[in-house]
């Protein structure tokens, strides 16, 4: 186990430093330097290698976090880089990205801060990668079976990793004319800088993965046609269609949805040039909805020069600390600044919490100018809505509507394939990832409707395995247990 004295004489947590704000929004670079390795060490150390690790369950992938602790902390990093790939293909993606439930889930978490988890992964695989630990694994032997993979975001890229790595040669299709699904469009680089993707996806094309970029299933090929060429496909096309907010004035130009503008930005910041982008310099913007997709939008139009930028969520704000309702080792919500809010904070900006839009208005050319904005109100049955004789005008001339999304879109899956809806929007499937159609399985937020990317890489791995018996009969492939069982519960 790590120190057995570690979490008795460091009792606080150390994370690497921000840049600076001021610093940080004139570029899109990320913003979290690099953890001195001697605090690292120290932060390992406090892991109390419980006899029951709670952080196991709490991570969807059961990544096996006391020991690749005990290994940082033992200074074995390539020891941990191997015990993190057992479980994660790619822990440089929820490193940076996941919300880490584990660490709700942390037991030092009952009276101490918990285990930076979180970064001690994301160090160990920078370090892998900094010293060329990560190397293409193809396999020893094909199988003479092919499998289509019908999306590339982290459901898609895991389970054909997995795939590829049992002997199955593996044809990605992405309608996009980049890989990478919301890796590549959705998060912007000040999360997620595009070199740290492409190098997992150079290790996938060095293992025989191949990758059809440009390519939209259901118009330019037929699922049917895919399903008559390979011998068993995943759909992991994720979870795209957005709630949309149909109010009056909707119809006024410079309402987007958040998709449309971070798409946009994601692309110039990879160096194109766009004809006419939506771009927030000297516009007051207004971001409906205070998910991830929101804050994404707030960073990005401050990097882009916003005059200021308001941040309208309908709900409650949340409390600091963990109700009654939400005990350990559940993930509470909390209430949270993200990088993005810390930047608006100092840049005009502005987060009303019980915020319902009732109304876009617009200007004389249909432009919209202001938001009627009223104040939630919570009726006794549970529902809410906009209070009466509440309303105020909040000034606008950049709205973006960050709401979700309600489901994938069908593009032809449900009268080529016969793939049903649930009632909640998300592809029908089983338990184990398969469908009405023989030999189609489904994985990621295709499934399970919007969700994380640590459940995305979990079920990609869990629904491969699923695949390999189906083809093979039998698997070698690791499954999470956790995705597996929690596939209905969606
Ligand atoms: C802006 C934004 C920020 C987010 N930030 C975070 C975060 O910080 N942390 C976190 O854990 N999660 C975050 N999420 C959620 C996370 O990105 C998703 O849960 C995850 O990407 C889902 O993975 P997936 O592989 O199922 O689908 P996706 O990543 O959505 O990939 C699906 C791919 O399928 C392609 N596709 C769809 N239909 C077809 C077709 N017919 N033919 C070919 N290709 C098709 C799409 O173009 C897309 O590339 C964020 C989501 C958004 C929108
Ligand atoms: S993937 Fe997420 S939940 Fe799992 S160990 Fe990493 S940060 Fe924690």
């Amino acid at each position: 186990m790590a120190d057995p004295r570690g979490f008795l004489n460091i009792r606080q947590r150390e994370l690497p430093k921000r840049r600076p704000v001021d610093v940080r929004i004139q570029d899109f670079k990320e913003i979290y330097e690099r953890q001195d390795p001697a605090q690292l060490q120290r932060q390992a150390s406090r892991c109390m290698d419980c006899g029951v690790p709670f952080c196991h369950s709490g991570c969807p992938l059961g990544n096996l976090i006391p020991e690749w602790n005990d290994l940082t902390w033992q200074q074995h990093p390539q020891d941990a880089i191997d015990r993190l790939h057992e479980t994660n293909n790619f822990p440089e993606f929820t490193g940076r990205l996941c919300p880490a439930p584990c660490e709700s889930a942390c037991v030092l978490g009952i009276n101490q801060p918990a285990v930076t988890i979180k970064q001690i992964e994301v160090s160990i695989i920078n370090q892998a990668y900094d010293r060329g630990w990560v190397q293409p694994h193809p396999p020893e032997r094909l199988t003479g079976k092919a499998v289509a993979v019908i999306g590339s975001g982290p459901a898609g890229l895991a389970a054909a990793q997995q795939l590829t790595r049992a002997g199955h040669t593996v044809v990605v299709y992405e309608r996009d004319d980049r890989i990478g699904g919301l890796l590549r469009y959705g998060i912007p680089d000040f999360k997620l800088e595009k070199k740290t993707l492409d190098a997992r996806l150079n290790q996938m094309m060095a293992e025989g993965t191949r990758f059809r970029a440009g390519v939209n299933v259901g118009t330019d090929v037929t699922w049917q046609q895919l399903r008559e060429r390979f011998d068993a496909v995943v759909v992991a096309t994720g979870s795209t269609v957005p709630r949309d907010l149909s109010i009056p004035g909707r119809d006024a130009s410079g309402i987007h949805y958040a998709m449309e503008y971070l798409v946009e930005a994601n692309r110039q910041v990879a160096g194109e040039r766009l004809a006419d982008p939506i771009d927030a310099a000297g516009r007051h913007v207004v971001v409906i909805g205070g998910g991830d997709t929101g804050s994404d939008c707030i960073g990005t139009a401050v990097r882009q020069g916003a005059a200021s930028v308001t941040n309208l969520a309908i709900g409650r704000q949340p409390g600091i600390s963990r109700s009654a309702s939400q005990p350990w080792p559940t993930m509470p919500q909390l209430y949270e600044v993200s990088t993005s809010h810390e930047e608006a904070d100092a840049h005009s900006g502005e987060r009303k919490w019980l915020a319902s839009t009732v109304e876009f208005v617009k200007d004389d050319q249909g432009h919209v100018r202001a938001l009627k904005v009223a104040e939630t109100e919570y009726l006794p049955d549970g529902s809410r809505g906009p209070k009466d004789g509440t309303e105020v005008e909040i000034p606008a001339d950049l709205v973006f509507i960050a709401m979700g999304f309600t489901g994938p879109e069908a593009n032809g899956a449900d009268d080529q394939l016969g793939l049903g809806f649930t009632g909640k929007g998300a592809f029908e499937r089983e338990a184990d990832y398969s469908t009405a159609a023989d030999g189609v399985f489904v994985a990621g937020d295709a499934g399970r409707g919007q969700s994380l990317i640590v459940w995305a890489i979990a079920e990609g791995r869990a629904a491969a395995a699923k695949v390999d018996a189906y083809l093979e009969g039998q698997t070698v492939l690791p499954a999470p247990v956790h995705a597996t069982d929690r596939a209905l519960r969606v």
